[in-house]
């Protein structure tokens, strides 16, 4: 009944997005990618309207 094996569970695949202004890899929030190194913020796509 143990299965025990061991397999990388991966729900969603996060998508990795650089900073358009100094090219640093930008932290993924729910509704934005904010770059940590010069503050710049690019806004996901809204839904709807
Ligand atoms: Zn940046």
């Amino acid at each position: 009944m143990a299965d025990d094996k061991k397999k990388p569970v991966k729900k969603y695949t996060p998508v990795e997005k650089f900073c358009t202004k100094c090219g640093a890899r930008m932290a993924s929030h729910a509704d934005r990618y904010a770059c940590g190194r010069c503050s710049y913020t690019e806004w996901k796509a809204q839904k709807g309207k």
